[in-house]
């Protein structure tokens, strides 16, 4: 057998065992390059595909490679950016999808309005989006994307991003829109809020102009909807969102959405445009760790021509701890004090903002945060993941069963267990009398989930750096 003919084989019955739309997005153009003794090396079309295939389909991959090859033992990889565009017809079979048909005329009118130009806005750019490991996949997304947006090609449609208020999604769908326009000046690039869309919508259908709502929405190249959560209930918005989605994917047009949580957790939404957000590829945003966040710091400071002192860079860093907008807010008032006063921010200038603008946050000082960082028990672990994943304590201690509320529930007894050695009873006795069979299931879904989804293991890794346990 040679090469291509293994590889085929491989694919064949990876197939099988993932998803479609999942195989189509990570296998498709990726090539077994050589065989050497023990060892493959694989080639993928981008680093994006590489870090994935590495990180996600590391064993699948290998026991499957297995199968065909037993003496395989180590599968390296390496990007080679021309398969990107390489029809694959050596296993077309494989990938055979069933085309969209094409829309028959195709509208060649560009749109006049330039009202949507005016909501992207200069300041967020991928360029000055700083990179951390609780990002690196969605900027990464993003900038993949942007590459392709309008060739028809991309392979990431819909590109789905998602995280709690103040993480960055508009920053990101935003600097991606404007990244597209700059690599496409003509391109029709639509960068618009689920608010701001139902409003148009709500008011279209008042004046009985929706047939040319429809229309406009139908000429873009590039459409972004931020915060879709807000569509929750709305209806008869959903039905147009729908199809809109429809007619662009018809017409292998890319759409970027960004929302608070994953599509299959939104809630109040019809099931039918849920399972379409997810058809392509969705990544998250976390809050950035300190070190991230003091260069976040540092950038947004620069821009606004501060000079910060480090000591302060830390202060701020330490003390922004569930969404970043407040640390734009603490360097405007830095720079209106230091415009009136002259006098170069000091920690106790800078923590009295913080106290005018949360009288009721207890702020850290920086020789408290090496110990405020180190858990010594469950309610320092209960604290520090509610502020995480944004959710109320109560809800980590309660008994809900919604998704969004148990997986970080289970992440905490994880930590309990992980960082502070406790027992299984006493991990059910902190979180309101469970069961210790409880807190051994679910600490055991985790850590499965952990092997095989990076998302979680990055989230593990994230709440234990903060937990100074690594
Ligand atoms: P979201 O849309 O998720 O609520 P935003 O995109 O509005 O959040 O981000 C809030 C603030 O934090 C913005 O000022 C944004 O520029 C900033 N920000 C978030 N993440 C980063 C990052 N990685 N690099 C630079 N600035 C960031
Ligand atoms: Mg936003």
């Amino acid at each position: 057998m040679d090469k291509i003919e293994i590889w085929g084989q491989v694919l064949d019955l990876l197939s099988k065992k993932i998803a479609r739309m999942e195989f189509g997005t990570w296998f498709k153009n990726v090539e077994l390059k050589e065989i050497a003794g023990a060892a493959l090396l694989i080639s993928c079309p981008s680093e994006m595909h590489k870090n994935w295939l590495e990180n996600k389909y590391h064993s699948i991959l290998l026991s499957t490679v297995k199968k065909t090859m037993p003496e395989i033992e180590k599968l390296f990889f390496e990007v080679d950016l021309t398969l990107a565009h390489r029809k694959n017809p050596t296993h077309a079979e494989i990938f055979k999808e069933t085309k969209p048909r094409k829309l028959p005329n195709q509208p060649t009118v560009k749109l006049n309005e330039h009202l949507e130009s005016r909501q992207i806005q200069s300041k967020f750019s991928l360029q000055n989006f700083i990179v951390g490991e609780e990002n690196r996949f969605a900027h990464a997304a993003c900038n993949t994307v942007a590459e392709n947006a309008t060739s028809g090609i991309s392979q990431f449609n819909p590109l789905y991003v998602y995280g709690g208020v103040g993480l960055g999604k508009t920053h990101l769908l935003q600097g991606t829109a404007a990244e597209i326009l700059r690599r496409n000046p003509q391109a029709v690039v639509v960068y618009t809020t689920a608010e701001r869309f139902t409003n148009e919508i709500i008011q279209a259908i008042a004046k009985k102009k929706t047939e040319e709502l429809r229309r406009k929405y139908r000429r873009v190249d590039v459409l972004l909807i931020d915060d879709v959560q807000f569509f929750a209930g709305k209806d008869q918005t959903q039905i147009e969102v729908f199809n809109t989605f429809n007619d662009l994917r018809d017409q292998d047009k890319q759409m970027i959405f960004s929302g608070d949580c994953p599509p299959a957790q939104l809630e109040g939404m019809a099931d039918r445009l849920t399972s379409r957000l997810g058809w392509g590829l969705i990544v998250d945003i976390c809050m950035p760790s300190f070190e991230t966040k003091t260069m976040i710091i540092q950038q947004k400071a620069q821009e606004q021509g501060l000079i910060l002192p480090e000591e302060v860079v830390n202060f701020i860093a330490i003390n922004v701890r569930k969404n970043l907008r407040e640390l734009e807010n603490v360097l405007n008032q830095i720079g209106l004090i230091q415009e009136l006063s002259q006098i170069a921010p000091t920690v106790q200038t800078v923590g009295q903002i913080f106290r005018k603008l949360h009288p009721t946050d207890q702020l850290l000082s920086d020789s408290t945060h090496p110990e405020a960082r180190l858990a010594k028990n469950a309610d320092d672990i209960i604290t520090l993941v509610s502020d995480y994943f944004q959710i109320p304590a109560t809800d980590l201690l309660g008994a809900s069963r919604k998704q969004n509320v148990v997986f970080p529930r289970q992440t905490s007894w994880l930590l309990c267990k992980d960082v502070l050695n406790m027992s299984l009873e006493s991990i059910g006795e902190a979180f309101g009398g469970k069961n210790h069979t409880t807190i051994m299931h679910g600490i055991k879904k985790i850590k499965t989930l952990t092997r095989e989804d990076s998302a979680t293991a990055r989230h593990i890794h994230a709440l234990k750096k903060d937990l100074g346990a690594v």
